[in-house]
């Protein structure tokens, strides 16, 4: 049963198989963590995205990772937030599958994620939480291991708040 680790720290540092980035669906640079990951791994991204551009919200590309310590990247587009009622959760849950999905079928044994949608994007923390730890509790066993990567405390506390309440709900 591979883990899933909730830690505090910059994504773009990872020396695991793939980090996800949370992209928009032109696969553009963009700000954010997006941005962060693009200046990393230098410009060969780009044009990596650009061939498999665009990536409509809810699925996910892979590319190489180029000078990044991780050998992959996924791309998955999360939702904007829009209050709530336009289908936002079952997208953001869609974009963490979508991504699971692709690194599984690559061979892929170790992920981390960033907190998808809740930074440009809007989406609440505590409500993104949840939905993504679920996802990742249930994935777990096809992988070595599962890094949610948080770049500030209130994210950080708000996955760990989850990951302890759904591992109770769950034990
Ligand atoms: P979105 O457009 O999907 O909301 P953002 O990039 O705006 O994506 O924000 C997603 C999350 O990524 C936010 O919590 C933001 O603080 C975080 N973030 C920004 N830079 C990094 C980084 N280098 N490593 C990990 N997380 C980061």
């Amino acid at each position: 049963m591979g883990k899933v680790e909730v830690i505090r720290g910059d994504i773009t540092k990872m020396e695991v198989d793939v980090i996800v980035n949370a992209a928009n669906e032109a696969l553009l640079p963009g700000g954010g963590v997006s941005g962060a990951i693009h200046r990393a791994a230098g410009p060969e991204l780009a044009e990596a995205c650009r061939r498999v551009a665009p990536c409509p919200t809810g699925e996910a590309r892979l590319t190489p990772g180029y000078r990044l310590p991780a050998r992959y990247v996924i791309h998955t587009v999360g939702p904007i937030w829009r209050g709530g009622t336009f289908g936002e959760d079952k997208l953001l849950e869609k974009a963490y599958r979508s991504s699971l999905a692709l690194a599984q079928s690559q061979g892929l044994r170790t992920v981390a994620f960033p907190s998808i949608s809740t930074g440009i994007y809007g989406y609440p923390v505590e409500a993104a939480a949840p939905i993504a730890i679920r996802v990742l509790l249930e994935e777990a066993p096809h992988f070595d291991a599962l890094y949610m990567v948080a770049f500030d405390e209130n994210t950080f506390a708000a996955y760990h708040q989850a990951l302890i309440k759904l591992t109770r709900d769950s034990g």
